[in-house]
Order: C-alpha cells, then sequence, then structure tokens
C-alpha cells in the first residue's frame, strides 16, 4: 500500500518488540481497501474490515465488547448516546401499527419518546407501572410488539417486577427492552432475567466522568441486533472515536467505583434517614422501602448509588438546602465522580403539572442524590450543612 501513497503520512506506529498497554484511538473516518473484490469480501462478512466510521470504527467496537462481556452478551453496539441508543431500540424494531408499552417512571426523554415521536409515526403507546407485573399485563394489546421499562426508577427508585414482566413478555411475543443504565452491570444483569434488548446510557455510571455522552443497546437476537444496527447507521448516530476511547478508559474503574459510591449510598440514606426535617429517604436495601424483597433478589442485596429523599418546607426550604450543600455540584446528571443533587420538581419532573408530581410522589421538597466518591465524613457533612441550611429558612 505504503507505494500507492501520493501524501506524506504518519508513519513510526508499528508494534515492533513492544506493544502499547493503553488501546490506541482511531479518528479515521474512511477505510482504504485493495480491490473492489477485497471490498466485497468487507461487506459480505467473509473477511473483518472497516470502509467508513459512520458505519463502525475499532474505538466503537472496543467499547461495546467491554459494555457486551459486563451485561454477559454477545454484541452490542456503541451510539452516540443513550437516548441514541433508545430511538433505535424503539424505531429499528418496531413499524407503523405496532403498539409499545413503557414503564411510567422512565427517564423523562424516554417518556417523551413515547409520548410524542412514535405516536407521530403511527406506533401507539401506553404506560403502566412496572412494579405491578398484573397491571403491566394489562396494558398490552393484541398488537403490542415490544415493552420498555428501567429496573429502577427515577426519582422515586421503585424496583420493577422484572421477573414478572419477562415471563409476560414472552408468553406473549412482545419484545422486552431493560434500561439498566441506573443499575449497571454490577447490580443485575437484565439478559439474565428474560430481556432481549439491554440499553445503556454510557455517559452515566459506566464512563463515570460526565465527560462524555454516549449510549449502547445489544439484542440477543441476531436480526434485532442488525435491524438496530442498519437504523442507527442510517440515522447517524455514530459516536466519536476519542469519546469511545475516554469512556473505555473510564470502565476500567467501574467496579471499584460503584462498590465505594454504593457504599457511601447507604451510609448516606442510614444518615439521613435520623435528621430533623427530613420526611423520606428512598433506598431500595432500606427497611422502609416499598419495594426491598423484590430489591434484595433482583439486586443480590445491593442499593446502587441514587437516593432520594424529602425535606420539609417546599421550594423555598430546597433553595436554602442547596445553597448550603455548597460542596455538592446541583445539577441534573448521575453517575460522576462527584455528587451530584437533582431536584425533580423543577428539572426532569417540570413538565408536569403538581398534581401529576404528586401522584409520584414527587414534592418541591424532593432531591435525587447520586452518590459519588468524595471521603464519606465530608460527603455526610455537605448534607447536614444543607440541611441546617433548609432548617433555618424554614426559621
Ligand atoms: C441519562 C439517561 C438516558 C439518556 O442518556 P443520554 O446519554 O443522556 O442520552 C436514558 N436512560 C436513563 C435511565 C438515563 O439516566
Amino acid at each position: 500500500m505504503s507505494t500507492k501513497r501520493t501524501l506524506q503520512r504518519p508513519d513510526g506506529f508499528e508494534e515492533g518488540a513492544s506493544r502499547p498497554v493503553v488501546p490506541p484511538i482511531q479518528p479515521s473516518v474512511v477505510y482504504a481497501s485493495e480491490t473492489p473484490d477485497s471490498l466485497d469480501d468487507q461487506y459480505e462478512g467473509r473477511v473483518q474490515g472497516y470502509t467508513y466510521a459512520r458505519e463502525g470504527h475499532p474505538n466503537a467496537v472496543s467499547l461495546a465488547r467491554a459494555v457486551a462481556r459486563r451485561e454477559g452478551m454477545e454484541q452490542g453496539l456503541t451510539l452516540g448516546s443513550g437516548m441514541a441508543a433508545v430511538t433505535a431500540a424503539l424505531l429499528g424494531l418496531t413499524r407503523a401499527g405496532d403498539h409499545v408499552v413503557g414503564g411510567d417512571q422512565l427517564y423523562g426523554r424516554s417518556l417523551r419518546l413515547l409520548a410524542e415521536d412514535l405516536p407521530r409515526l403511527g406506533i401507539a403507546t401506553s404506560r403502566a407501572d412496572p412494579t405491578d407485573a398484573e397491571a403491566f399485563a394489562a396494558a398490552f394489546r393484541p398488537e403490542t410488539k415490544l415493552a420498555l421499562i428501567e429496573v429502577v426508577s427515577n426519582p422515586t427508585l421503585r424496583v420493577a417486577d422484572l421477573d414478572g414482566i419477562a415471563e409476560l413478555c414472552r408468553a406473549r411475543g412482545v419484545t422486552l427492552v431493560v434500561d439498566n443504565t441506573f443499575t449497571t452491570p454490577s447490580a443485575i444483569r437484565p439478559a439474565e432475567h428474560g430481556a432481549d434488548v439491554v440499553i445503556h446510557s454510557v455517559t452515566k455510571l459506566l464512563a463515570g466522568h460526565s465527560d462524555v455522552t454516549l449510549g449502547w443497546v445489544a439484542a440477543k437476537d441476531p436480526a434485532q441486533q442488525k435491524a438496530m444496527s442498519d437504523f442507527a447507521v442510517t440515522t447517524g448516530m455514530t459516536p466519536s472515536p476519542f469519546d469511545c476511547w475516554l469512556a473505555e478508559r473510564g470502565m476500567m474503574t467501574f467496579d471499584l467505583r460503584f462498590a465505594r459510591t454504593q457504599d457511601s449510598a447507604e451510609r448516606l440514606a442510614a444518615h439521613l434517614a435520623g435528621q430533623e426535617g427530613v420526611t423520606k429517604v428512598l433506598y431500595p436495601t432500606r427497611a422502609d422501602h416499598p419495594d426491598r424483597n423484590r430489591a434484595q433478589g433482583l439486586l443480590a442485596g445491593q442499593g446502587c448509588n441514587m437516593v432520594s429523599f424529602e425535606i420539609e418546607g417546599g421550594r423555598a426550604a430546597a433553595n436554602a438546602f442547596t445553597k448550603g450543600a455548597e460542596s455538592l455540584a446541583f445539577a441534573p446528571t448521575l453517575g460522576d465522580v462527584g455528587t451530584t443533587l437533582s431536584h425533580p420538581a423543577s428539572s426532569s419532573h417540570r413538565a408536569l403539572t403538581p398534581e401529576g408530581r404528586a401522584a409520584l410522589g414527587i414534592s418541591e421538597g424532593m432531591f435525587r442524590v447520586s452518590v459519588g466518591l468524595e471521603e464519606p465524613e465530608a460527603l455526610l457533612g455537605a448534607f447536614d450543612a444543607g440541611l441546617a441550611a433548609a432548617r433555618a429558612a424554614r426559621g
């Protein structure tokens, strides 16, 4: 090939007698082949080879395999965002005339996709409570094709009856799609509980540093995987090689981060529960959690890194809390190395009416915490400072 070069290309990256311990970044958009015949071989899958980065590139494939290994799945696809992954599953696997059932407390944009975009394309949708398999099944219709749930809901941290819903989906030939972003493969591998398709917002805990936006989606059935992949390539859901590389680096410390933040989350939940002015603490392994038994079984006794709690005093106390807890980032994400605090009533659930929020148990005093890697005592201290400020605001 070198004799065909007309431009100077970088040289000196050969492996030689040693090898790099860090994976390379391959930003090339296009890949040169030898002949039309060899391109045929590539397209027909007789030999491996890349052609054009929108159709796949080494860093995306490497990251997809890393997530697939954790999920215990054979294949997977890296996409430009978690919402790209949700969209690839919902639109790649359905057609006009189909019906889709979604959990009633999904990620906000997933809910919007179900409520606004799918119906616009002729795909009917319903929402149902995934903590109750019977209620969920009641939403099924003869034309129901796909169901989308999250294992632990945002922000009330209810635990879905995954096994019950998987059984119903299997019996009715409905494709079960599980968004495992909150729970991660450290707590549960949905494919082992009957999920047909598994989704991640890699942006969150897997990448873990709030510096990339990425998604991942995988199907057990190769035909479904191909359908999602074709849809994603056509609609341009391509991830950046550099982002994929960063995410894979982040994943190398995922187990350590998850174990540490889960420990701290448990401590934080216990600490908050004893405080004056705290009216509710939600954490899946707590004795007073409504789905504790299910969490013990499904999540193998793990509660993950998310804690929600409610304080007295409404919006005024909530404003005082975020100001008082100044060392915590009041920012609507999760899974960062640092603790982040979100206020669902003013962010993820602001489009709902106060009554709609009340029906989900979301008040003006509710916060959702994504626990990070801070020294645990310092973390508890930051919450104490917020609570003291909220108490002062109540007078
Ligand atoms: C953040 C999130 C998404 C969307 O992911 P992006 O990477 O932000 O597009 C989907 N599902 C869940 C549960 C999320 O938390």
